[in-house]
């Protein structure tokens, strides 16, 4: 019988655990940890994923801050609140929703991020930490699908990992995490995108197949080895045919791949909720000072 990897178990106890310490940190140094969010425009799923951070923050007893500027804010605007928050002692995280809208450039107000607030993990500073192999901020999607594996499948190494998108966000750093050479990795790593012309030849090698695409649906069967592990990131929403309801669904067809299969993520409650908890405990680990700081480094 295939394993169901149950994300939201998983989330929840990482939350727990997270919860204890934020007390222990507070008993022992003063500090609790405070997450800046920044909500630029009315995209609707960004609303609900700002409002659910905001409420993880609260229920583990983090201080939060949510900032909900229009969709026509100039630039100049967006980056004053993060220079505040960069000089701000009591705000150990920043994160600034993503999409933005179309006439803020993304680089440079993720740039101006302070690498050590950066709890998303996309300062390029960041970025290239995790690609050389360094301590710092790792995304939270990568690192959670990551804790998932160390759970669910155990040592990755030699393994086949074979992963469907290769954005800045979910398949280039799970694909750079996962090939380092540590204990909990070292993998042997393919990358897919739309420029392969048929994704059959790559993911049936897969021992493990991660798929990120953001298509509802586009890995069956025909897509997947007998026995590998799936983790299905995408999430996509969808009216149901006979409730006409919307729901979400992921980019594997559940049902058809599920009997083939030695574990694989549902959607909703696989790797979504490991999302938010990776978010926090990055910024616990922030305020607490243990990763990486540049000034300490030069
Ligand atoms: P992007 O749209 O940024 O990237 C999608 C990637 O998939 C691209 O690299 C694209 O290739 C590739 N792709 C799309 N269609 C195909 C195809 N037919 N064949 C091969 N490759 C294809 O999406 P994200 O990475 O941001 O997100 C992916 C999904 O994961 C979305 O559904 C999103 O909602 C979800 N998500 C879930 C999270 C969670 O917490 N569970 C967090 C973040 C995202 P190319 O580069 O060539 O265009």
């Amino acid at each position: 019988m295939p394993t169901l990897i149950d994300g939201k178990s998983v989330a929840a106890e990482l939350r727990a655990q997270l919860r204890q310490a934020v007390e222990r940190l507070w008993q022992e140094r003063g500090i609790r940890p405070g997450l800046a969010l920044l909500l630029v425009g009315d995209h609707p799923a960004s609303h609900v994923y700002v409002r659910s951070k905001a409420k993880a923050c609260q229920e583990v007893g983090f201080f939060s801050i949510v900032e909900h500027l229009p969709a026509d804010t100039p630039q100049t605007k967006v980056l004053e609140y993060i220079e505040r928050w960069n000089e701000r002692e009591d705000v150990h995280g920043i994160l600034v929703q993503l999409p933005l809208p179309r006439h803020i450039d993304e680089q440079e107000v993720l740039l101006r991020i302070d690498p050590c607030k950066d709890v998303d993990g996309f300062h390029p500073e960041n970025v290239g930490r995790l690609v050389i192999g360094l301590p710092g901020f790792v995304p939270c999607t990568p690192a959670g699908i990551r804790e998932l594996l160390r759970r669910y499948v155990g040592s990755l190494s030699g393994k086949h990992v074979v992963v469907v998108g290769r954005s800045n966000i979910v398949g280039k750093p799970v694909a750079n995490l996962l090939l380092q050479k540590t204990p909990d990795a070292n993998a042997v790593v393919t990358v897919c995108h739309t420029g392969a012309p048929d994704l059959r030849p790559f993911t049936r090698q897969a021992d493990v197949l991660i798929v990120a695409m953001g298509v509802a649906g586009a890995i069956g069967a025909e897509h997947v080895k007998e026995g590998a592990v799936v983790i299905d990131v995408g999430i996509n929403r969808v009216v149901d045919s006979v409730s006409g309801k919307e729901r979400l669904v992921g980019d594997v067809r559940f049902e058809e791949v599920f009997p083939k299969v030695s574990a694989i993520t549902p959607v909703p409650g696989g790797v979504g909720p490991m999302t938010i908890a990776m978010l926090l405990w990055n910024t616990y680990r922030a305020a607490t000072g243990e990763i990486w700081k540049p000034h300490e480094a030069t």
